[in-house]
């Protein structure tokens, strides 16, 4: 049948994105197919309920498992050094399987204040309704945390480096100490991808993907992921993703997996443009502040160095000004895309306070240090330099 193309864990990054995962048919193909099938077939009557009861591993239908989506959940799994992977129809599905296997009525969890809108709209509209209690900290805040957890806290939940303001907290410290209290650390690595940290590897239990971001990296096709153990990941949040349906397309799978394959050099690139503009938009006159983890005058540079391997793609900055010069500069650009993604090759701006920001209340968002001149860059692969003379244009515009 099908053939396991590289075999054992003795293999480097790059070697792992490239061929982890793949199966090869008899048809020796190079690249993986994509299965665009919903079922298959037993040659036996007896063999279909050996599928069926268990006893026999194999594929049924394609919510359960997909050739093409399990070689990108396998390559994801090695990158990420998890044991298992689950692919999903998006990132909030991933959240929301997480929360559908993990949590029961009665639990509670701690996240992070600074995380992706959708999250907390899940947490706060959904997840609630069934008997389980949320709470917010200030991600940088370790003492906070602490302070968060009770008898009944099931989880901690973040993104680091923070969206947009770039905080990044300890995940080595936060992992003990969500352990010493008997509870599971769970880190959304969507902003840094495995290229860039490696949460599971640092201590935390279970890490999140959107693969619509990074992963992708070209702006494609919604996906999610969740890595972690056989038991948390392969049990419980996988029983919730094949029965309750929020599964990957193969298409997807494929598309992701292929992207798998040139994320290191993606990265690489994306960040690469994001420190060379954030160097240059702290020097400039019409800036009042850049926040960007490789910069040294960032707050927690070292701890940055040491846990992540490069500084990412996400950058913000406090244009000099208010919410009319910051709009001035987004309306006055004309190569950068006004969008709120990122993780693409095509670069993105976006003003928070009106958009990723904007149903919080005023003090909200100002808690979150979201000011009405705040700007976030999402850096592409275009080159540096257009990039630089387009927001030129933008400060130009201010007058
Ligand atoms: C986009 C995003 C998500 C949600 O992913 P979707 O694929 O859009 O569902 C979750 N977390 C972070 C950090 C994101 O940027």
């Amino acid at each position: 049948m099908s053939e396991e193309v590289i075999k054992g864990p003795n293999f480097g990054f790059d070697t792992l994105a490239v061929r982890a995962g793949q199966h090869r048919s008899e048809e020796g193909e190079q690249s993986e197919p994509i299965f665009a099938t919903s079922s298959y077939v037993f040659k036996t009557a007896a063999q279909a309920a050996a599928r069926f009861s268990g006893d026999e591993p194999g594929n049924i239908y394609s919510r359960f498992t997909n050739p093409t989506v399990r070689v990108f959940e396998e390559r994801l799994a090695a990158l990420e050094g998890g044991d298992r992977c689950v692919a999903t129809a998006s990132g909030m599905a991933a959240i929301l399987a997480t929360c559908l296997g993990l949590l029961k009525s009665g639990d509670h969890i701690v996240a992070s204040r600074a995380i992706f809108g959708s999250t907390v709209m899940l947490f706060n509209n959904y997840i609630t309704k069934f008997g389980i209690d949320v709470n917010y900290v200030n991600l940088i805040d370790l003492n906070a945390w602490e302070q968060a957890i009770r008898p009944n806290t099931r989880f901690l939940f973040l993104e680091t480096p923070s969206n947009p303001l770039t905080e990044v907290v300890d995940i080595a410290a936060l992992a003990s100490l969500a352990h010493d209290k008997d509870c599971l650390l769970v880190v959304d690595n969507c902003f840094c991808t495995p290229v860039l940290q490696r949460p599971i590897v640092l201590g935390a239990d279970i890490v999140i993907h959107s693969a619509t971001k990074y992963l992708d990296g070209q702006g494609r096709c919604i996906g999610g992921a969740v890595v972690g153990d056989e038991e948390l990941v392969g049990k419980e949040i996988y029983g919730v993703v094949r029965t309750g349906g929020p599964s990957m397309s193969p298409f997807n799978a494929w598309v992701f997996l292929k992207g798998l394959e040139t994320l290191r050099i993606r990265m690489t690139a994306h960040c690469k443009g994001a420190l060379q503009l954030a160097q240059w938009l702290e020097q400039h006159p019409k800036v009042e502040k850049v926040y960007y983890p490789g910069l040294v005058s960032h707050p927690q540079h070292a701890l940055v160095q040491q846990q992540q391997t490069d500084y990412g793609g996400v950058l913000s900055f406090e244009v000099k000004g208010a919410k009319r010069e910051a709009w001035r500069v987004v309306d006055a650009t004309q190569l950068l895309s006004i969008t709120a993604n990122l993780g693409d090759t095509k670069t993105t701006i976006t003003h928070p306070a009106t958009t990723t920001h904007g149903r919080l209340t005023v003090t909200e968002r100002l808690d979150a240090g979201v000011k009405d001149n705040l700007l976030r860059v999402a850096v592409g692969l275009e080159d540096i330099n257009d990039i630089k003379n387009d927001l030129q244009q933008g400060f130009d515009a201010i007058g």
